[in-house]
């Protein structure tokens, strides 16, 4: 599944679970943990290897990360949890398999196609449709919810926006790691794409300027003199 998709699942699940659990979510952190597992693809592209849809796609190895969270943060910790393992159990799944999820356990893949059914490709005009219809109800949520505001108020947690957008979506939307861009092999998803990169590109560009400001901008501004201070009139 492409990041669209993914972040759409793993938004909608946030927000569900949340309410059904009485907690507040960070959406962006639930956003950026949906495409986690998906940094493996920029391993495979720096080293070399082959290893896409491997370790970090494991539900084991996602449980035991989420161990420590767990315990510090109990129940609120659920929406981010599944915000991860929805990569892997819903969209890696259904479209394309081929996942170890159970790796270290089981070095064996998995995925509806693996288990007798039949394979979807990303590319399918069945994925494509069903990511397109995720895309549009999660952003109907987004809207409706006010949610999008969150991405124009600065916040140091929007700099890890960073990881999906130079691991996913400008990668996927230029060409890596297919043979050509999605501009041009599925434009309406590359609309999906574009638009959360612009998104979260306000969310990071926001939070920078907060913080150069906060860092540097009193620099500038008047000293308090100590000692005598001449009266005004
Ligand atoms: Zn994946």
């Amino acid at each position: 599944m492409f990041a669209v998709g993914h972040m759409a699942i793993a938004y909608l699940l946030g927000k569900g679970s949340s309410k059904a659990l009485h907690t507040q979510i960070n959406i962006p952190i639930i956003l950026v943990l949906s495409i986690l597992p998906d940094i493996d693809i920029v391993f495979d592209f720096l080293f070399g290897v082959n290893i896409h849809r491997g370790p970090t796609h494991s539900v084991v190895v996602a449980a035991l990360v989420f161990i420590p969270f767990f315990i510090h943060y109990g129940k609120k910790a659920i929406p981010y949890f599944l915000a991860l393992i929805s990569h892997s159990v819903i969209g890696d799944f259904f479209i394309a398999g081929q996942l170890q999820l159970f790796w270290p356990l089981s070095r064996a893949r998995f995925g509806l196609h693996e288990l007798g059914s039949y394979y979807i490709d990303i590319f399918s005009p069945v994925n494509l449709a069903l990511e397109v219809s995720l895309f549009i109800v999660a952003t109907i949520v987004l809207y409706k919810s006010r949610d999008w505001k969150v991405f124009f108020k600065p916040k140091t947690t929007h700099l890890m926006l960073i990881i999906p957008i130079t691991t996913v979506l400008l990668p996927s939307t230029i060409g890596y790691p297919f043979s050509e861009s999605l501009l041009i092999t599925a434009p309406v998803l590359a609309f999906a794409h574009l638009f959360y990169l612009v998104l979260f590109s306000i969310a990071v560009l926001k939070t920078f300027v907060f913080l150069y400001r906060k860092c540097f901008g009193h620099q500038n501004a008047e000293i308090p003199q100590s000692g005598f201070q001449p009266k005004t009139i």
